[in-house]
């Protein structure tokens, strides 16, 4: 092990590193490298990388159910899909409320605060189909997507099911993972529609879908781009994965993702 890939701690490792500083093992492991012999140093990093990747391991040991949310944690934002998505949602908005591209951006805004969704915002407020929306809001093209055959095996790989849960619609999450090459690994693709149009982040949400699907979420993992979705996952047992760049300090983030498919090959 070199010290560049010493460098290479995920914000995961360098946690576990830290609490396992905390909790003097590592010192023990490394009390070698106090003569400040440079191959003790690596020697003693690498048995610390080895001892912090079993901690991660059996962490999620447990894990039947691996749950994937679609939008920005399937693809990369950089395919920017919400955006194509946030014009459409904005149209129907416009189209359904006679109101302006200003306000109707507004009311957009103020619904996914108070209500996780736009369309939960329409349910709720202006009792709207929210079949017709789904349709309309998930109409966009997905060129900018590539197939992820790293993605596909690191998921086709994981130990149990691997499902996908996301606020769009089933018959869009289909397209999506077809588009990333991600087609027959998933055992079950839920939409908003299998939570009777409830959203993440609420807990009767993820509870309908639990049931739904039969999964025990005490057993299962789940990996979500929006911290706010994983509020529920965790107070239900499950262990919890913000897949995003930057990492999040909020209790109920467990680990941090920046790269989906590299964490999940560190679980192997
Ligand atoms: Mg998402």
């Amino acid at each position: 092990m070199s010290r560049s890939q010493s460098r290479k701690l995920t914000g995961d490792q360098s946690r576990l590193v830290s609490s396992a500083l905390e909790a003097g093992k590592i010192k023990q492991i490394a009390r070698g490298s106090r003569h400040r012999n440079p191959c003790a140093d690596r020697v003693a990093i690498a048995r610390a990388m080895i001892y912090t990747s079993s901690m991660m391991t059996s962490k999620f040991s447990e894990v039947d159910t691996w749950i994937f949310d679609l939008d920005n944690t399937l693809y990369p934002p950089e395919a920017r899909l919400f955006e194509q998505i946030e014009a459409r949602m904005t149209e129907w908005v416009v189209d359904a409320l006679g109101v302006g591209r200003a306000e109707a951006n507004e009311i957009r805004r103020q619904y996914w605060a108070r209500f996780g969704t736009t369309l939960a915002g329409l349910m709720r407020e202006h009792d709207i189909d929210p079949e017709a929306y789904l349709d309309h809001v998930h109409d966009i093209r997905l060129d900018h997507l590539q197939p992820d055959p790293g993605l596909a095996g690191a998921i086709a790989a994981l130990p149990g099911r691997a499902i996908v849960y996301t606020n769009g619609s089933e018959a869009y999450a289909r397209r999506v993972i077809e588009a990333r090459g991600l087609s027959g690994i998933f055992d079950a693709v839920y939409g908003v529609e299998h939570a009777g149009f409830l959203p993440k982040p609420e807990r009767l949400a993820f509870e309908t879908i639990i049931a739904r699907d039969g999964l025990e979420p005490e057993r299962a993992a789940m990996f979500d781009d929006d911290a706010r979705n994983l509020v529920a996952p965790m107070a239900l047992g499950m262990r919890t994965v913000l897949v995003a760049r930057a990492p999040s300090a909020a209790p109920h983030v467990q680990h941090h993702a920046p790269d989906l498919a590299k964490f999940l090959r560190s679980l192997a």
